[in-house]
């Protein structure tokens, strides 16, 4: 088929509604569309021929690279032997039991048993409604609160967005839930005195918490939840400390732990999960996007066993759990799954993550550490960004109207190179596939020196600042 981009791009217009998108503007013609007809490697190619190196993983999923064959022959071999069954009343498929059970080894100790969903945000609506049914079940019905961090992000639904800690995901939408809190992120680049340790920077977190509990009433607050390395609301790796501080407040307060490894899980930062490369002990955990690699969609709720046995008894007490979705423990999900994970152990990903992560560190800070316009680069595994400042000494924003980060995404575009442009200030970030080798990295530094340069030059010829 001969595709006709612009007459495709109408039709994408006039008939679907794009997610986190001016939908106005798209409608209107006044942002531009791209038709992806295909993918290699790390690379990405549109309709009109042009190839783009994705930085980003999609969004930070595709951690085995685009167009594995051998993904799409066990998705089709699955989908051959059996498409679908549900896994309501013990019913269940063989690659759903390889999956778990090779997910629980994999898992810190302690983790009991995996229930599964389609998204990140769907599985941590479940987390939501496990912790409150575990707290009923312990005849506290008070204990309902769940405390989430600034700047974290947590999905779009009804309550992972209100557990998501951005602006844009609540504002027009009523959200947050009254029962979701937040408490200050702990981002070492905003510390509130430029003097403090990064310890104690840490310290000060768990203060802020601690704070908070006492505010709400420690017999109120059910659960924190977080991402191990912050994601979307920045790309920033915890200050040193961070995660023992924060346990320490939730176990004296008898506060579960939820750690969001939706992005951190499955290698990226050079370990299997986030909770296990910052010793976090959480009770639940969160997982998608790199468990399939976004080859299906599928995610799932680690329970731990201190909760798992509240459960099993609430459904003493009460009958079946009144929790499942049609599509839970989907079969082509987990053969996607299963086959995700044989590469990553076969090709040593989560080990090349460590390493050519530490290198993509090293080559980003010496290439951008002392820019005028970086203020901060920063990062973990295969997880970095650089954070950009009007004045350095200052860590000050740019002007919000002046769009700085999208300027430099859209610079690297043209350089053929897709980094995100986060959504909370002038953030670009950077998440390529966990097959990414050190020229490929080379390559990325290169491009996005050029397109950072060029909006530099632009901006201070034009004195916008
Ligand atoms: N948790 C985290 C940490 C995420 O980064 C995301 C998605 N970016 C989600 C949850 C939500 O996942 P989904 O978009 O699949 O609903």
């Amino acid at each position: 088929m001969t595709l006709d981009t612009k007459k495709l791009l109408e039709i994408d217009r006039n008939s679907v509604f794009h997610a986190s998108t001016h939908l106005k503007q798209y409608a209107h013609g006044e942002i531009p569309g791209r038709i992806i007809t295909g993918a290699q490697g790390i690379r990405i190619i549109d309709s009109t021929g042009i190839e783009l190196i994705d930085a980003f993983a999609g969004l930070y999923c595709v951690n085995i690279g685009y167009g594995r064959v051998e993904m799409a022959e066990a998705i089709y071999e699955q989908a051959k032997k059996l498409a679908y069954y549900h896994t309501y009343v013990g019913h269940t498929n063989e690659a759903l039991i390889e999956l778990s059970d090779r997910i629980i080894k994999m898992a810190p100790a302690g983790m009991s048993k995996v229930y599964y969903g389609m998204s990140g945000s769907d599985a941590n609506e479940t987390q939501l409604k496990l912790v409150w049914y575990y707290n009923n079940v312990l005849g506290r019905p008070q204990k309902k609160k769940i405390i989430s961090r600034d700047r974290g992000y947590h999905g779009s639904s009804i309550a992972s967005g209100s557990m998501t800690g951005l602006p844009l995901f609540h504002a027009h939408f009523d959200l947050p839930l009254e029962r979701i809190k937040h408490t200050i992120a702990p981002v070492y680049y905003r510390r509130p005195d430029n003097n403090m340790s990064e310890a104690e920077f840490s310290r000060y977190c768990a203060a802020e918490l601690e704070k908070m509990i006492l505010a709400e009433g420690p017999d109120t607050v059910a659960a924190m939840i977080g991402e191990p390395v912050l994601g979307t609301g920045g790309i920033v790796p915890p200050p040193e400390g961070y995660w023992s501080e924060i346990k320490q407040v939730l176990d004296k307060y008898d506060i579960l732990l939820i750690a969001d490894e939706v992005v951190c899980g499955f290698g990226r930062l050079g370990s299997d999960f986030g909770s296990t490369h910052y010793d976090m002990k959480p009770d639940l955990m969160t997982i998608a996007k790199g468990l399939t690699s976004a080859y299906q969609p599928l995610s799932g709720v680690i329970v731990g066993d201190k909760v798992w046995q509240v459960l099993e008894q609430g459904t003493d007490d009460w009958g079946a759990i009144g929790h499942g979705y049609t599509y839970s423990g989907h079969p082509m999900g987990a053969a996607a799954a299963l086959c995700n994970l044989d590469i990553i152990a076969r090709e040593n990903l989560t080990e090349n993550a460590r390493d050519t992560g530490a290198y993509l560190q090293q080559r980003m800070n010496e290439t951008f550490a002392e820019h005028p316009l970086v203020g901060e680069s920063r990062g973990v595994g295969l997880l970095h960004a650089l954070e950009f400042s009007s004045n350095k000494a200052e860590r000050t924003h740019f002007d919000p109207a002046l769009k700085v980060g999208p300027q430099i995404a859209a610079a690297c575009l043209e350089q053929g190179l897709i980094a995100r442009a986060m959504p909370h200030g002038d953030i670009l970030g950077f998440a390529p596939p966990l097959v990414v080798n050190k020229d490929e990295i080379d390559d990325i530094v290169e491009r996005t020196k050029k397109a950072v340069n060029q909006v530099t030059d632009k901006l201070i010829s034009s004195k916008d600042w």
